[in-house]
């Protein structure tokens, strides 16, 4: 269990008293406008930033007190513009921050990922969907290749360079992922209706502060979603539960 206790940050982004849990096995996604403070509170949970108060907790440890070399056996962010260094293949970004290789696990990485045929190019070379595929490839290979009783995958807009279908399958991908390997996730996203399809619970953040957190049905209501947005919105229904909100 990923444990957020009670969370405050003064900077680079002020967040206030924010408290949510990710088991293994499930995706939790981060919602709310430019600016609310999604990155930010997506790095702190990284160990990126120190909390000015309260607490993260990774199988009930403190993350402040888990070394650089256990943690990147723990976690993995991939960030919103992950890097794309020039003169170096792919194959070798695949190994960046990766203690001890496991070619068994880079094999299904890269084959879950659609990256085989991407291993002799150079980063530089790539599209943006193909370096966000390359990075998750890398970071599941970090992860995987550890033996660490509990992994957590954290993700800033992985979608956004994705058209609407690829974004779908990207996100099926990262559920199917989550629940083979037990793995947590948390990914920031931007399309509501990305996260109402395959988030297991949502947080809405706005200025910094927690607005709801819990399963995502009920955290995903209009009312809730037009504050946190500023913006009216119409709600639409297939008549078999699935559920989408367009701006109006
Ligand atoms: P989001 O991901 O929700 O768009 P961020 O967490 O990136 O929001 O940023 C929240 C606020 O903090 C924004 O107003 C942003 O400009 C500011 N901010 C974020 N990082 C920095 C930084 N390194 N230096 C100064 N301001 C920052
Ligand atoms: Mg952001």
């Amino acid at each position: 269990m990923l444990e957020i206790r009670r969370l405050s940050l003064h900077h680079p982004a002020p967040l206030h008293d924010i408290s949510f849990a990710c088991a293994a096995g499930e995706v939790t996604v981060i919602l709310g406008p430019n600016g609310a403070g999604k990155s930010t509170l997506l790095h702190a949970i990284g160990g990126y930033y120190p909390a000015a108060a309260g607490e993260i907790l990774l199988a009930g440890e403190a993350l402040a007190g888990i070394d650089a070399a256990r943690l990147a056996s723990c976690r993995a962010l991939i960030e919103q513009h992950p890097a794309r260094p020039a003169g170096m293949r792919v194959a070798d970004l695949l190994h960046i921050g990766v203690a001890q290789a496991d070619h068994a696990m880079l094999a299904q990485a890269l084959d879950l990922c659609g990256c085989q045929t991407l291993l002799v190019r150079d980063c530089a070379s790539l599209s943006g969907g193909e370096l966000q595929r390359v990075h998750l490839a890398r970071a599941l290979h970090q992860l995987l290749a550890s033996k660490a009783a509990q992994r957590y995958l954290l993700l800033d807009e992985p979608t956004a360079a994705l058209d609407i279908g690829a974004a779908n399958q990207q996100l099926a991908t990262l559920r199917q992922l989550a629940q083979r390997w037990q793995l947590g996730m948390v990914a920031v996203l931007h399309d509501v209706n990305l996260a109402l399809r395959h988030a297991d619970k949502v947080l809405l953040l706005k200025d910094g502060r927690q607005i709801a957190h819990g399963d995502t049905a009920q955290v995903m209501t209009q009312n809730r979603l037009e504050q946190v947005y500023d913006t009216r919105l119409t709600e639409l229904g297939d008549g078999h539960g699935q559920r989408a909100f367009i701006a109006c």
